[in-house]
């Protein structure tokens, strides 16, 4: 439930508003998931809680950890799906990048986690407790989940209410409390959808370009031929933004096929006058896919050309590709049920 849900919820047993407040609290700042234990709150009020309500949470089946310090959780959902999320820790940050969706439908040709097809949407409990997972263990060696990123499995966009409950419970003082800056949805552009969200919440957009021609890019992905390139950019452009605020767009450099310097040149024109920063993310290798990596050289010259251009571009550092868990390496093989 939402803070607004679990207020009405209350007031239907005649209660106070701000019991919701500290029922936030304790389950997703103190991580307790016993009412029992929720000790400021009447003993009444515990006995409907016990009988009536019950804080989903669930264990990750497998953790694995990378040489380089992330970790990737396995989740088994109630009916025996699975989703993956990664806690990536960077100096001062702990990025944990979730999931939205039990595969995905968008079958962008790079990708792993559209190679096993789409099973279904996630609840927001589900979504949610990828994050309430985290935040135990970190708060367990004296750490705190500091941003949260939609760039699991799934296409966040293609699950707005479900992403937008979650992102609310994200932000909320009383909850996670993280700012909308340290919020990054991440779609593929769907159209309709990124307005409504940027008007409802504050975070951040990412929105995943990979190609700076309409032909190539719905070959890359298929959803280019409902939303094409000038419309997403469009959208981009009208995302409000606080001052110093830049939407990201992120390209997946493939070798031979968008890693050249015309591409580069393309796409800092389709760019040009824009508050759009590049993240460039090197391919990561699976064997749902024949694409190849860039060479080093590519992926430089193709960052000089943008920034020659004038855009800000910044190259993504691949991490936990030992576990699989870097980006586009998620996938429901990994220990779920398969199709
Ligand atoms: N569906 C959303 C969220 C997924 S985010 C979206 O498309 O944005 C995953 C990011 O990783 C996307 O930018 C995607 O283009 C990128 N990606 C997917 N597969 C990849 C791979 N094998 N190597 C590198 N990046 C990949």
């Amino acid at each position: 439930m939402t803070l607004q849900e679990l207020e009405e919820f209350l007031s239907r047993w005649g209660k106070e508003r701000y019991r919701a407040r500290q029922l936030f609290r304790w389950i997703y700042q103190k991580h307790v998931d016993d009412f029992a234990e929720m000790t400021d709150l009447s003993k009444e009020l515990r006995g409907i809680l016990a009988s009536s309500c019950r804080v989903s949470g669930f264990p990750a089946e497998r953790v694995e950890t990378s040489v380089d310090g992330t970790e990737k959780y396995l989740f088994r959902l109630g009916d025996g799906e699975a989703v993956e999320s990664v806690l990536i820790p960077d100096e001062g940050r702990r990025t944990l990048c979730i999931s939205s969706q039990v595969g995905c439908p968008l079958l962008c040709g790079f990708c792993a986690t559209g190679a096993a097809g789409f099973r279904r949407n996630m609840t927001s409990a589900e979504i949610v407790q990828q994050a309430c997972f985290a935040a135990k263990r970190l708060a367990e060696r004296e750490e705190r989940l500091s941003n949260v990123v939609f760039m699991g499995m799934g296409e966040p966009l293609l699950n707005v209410p479900e992403v937008s409950r979650t992102t609310g419970i994200l932000l909320s003082q009383f909850a996670f409390g993280i700012s909308g800056k340290r919020v990054t949805v991440s779609t593929a552009g769907i159209v309709p959808e990124m307005m409504p969200l940027a008007l409802g919440y504050p975070v951040s957009f990412a929105v995943s370009i990979n190609a700076a021609r309409d032909d190539l890019r719905s070959v890359l992905m298929p959803v280019n031929r409902k939303y094409p390139l000038k419309e997403v950019v469009a959208a981009m452009r009208r995302i409000p933004l606080q001052s110093g605020r830049k939407v990201t767009a992120e390209y997946v450099l493939l070798a031979g096929v968008n890693d050249s310097a015309e591409d580069a040149l393309a796409l800092s024109r389709l760019f040009r006058g824009a508050r759009i920063k590049v993240n460039l993310i090197p391919f990561n290798a699976h064997e749902a896919s024949t694409y190849r990596a860039p060479e080093a050289g590519a992926v430089d010259r193709f960052r000089d050309v943008l920034i020659a251009g004038g855009v800000q571009t910044i190259r993504r550092e691949r991490r936990g590709a030992d576990i699989r868990a870097a980006c586009g390496q998620l996938r429901i093989a990994a220990g779920g049920k398969r199709g």
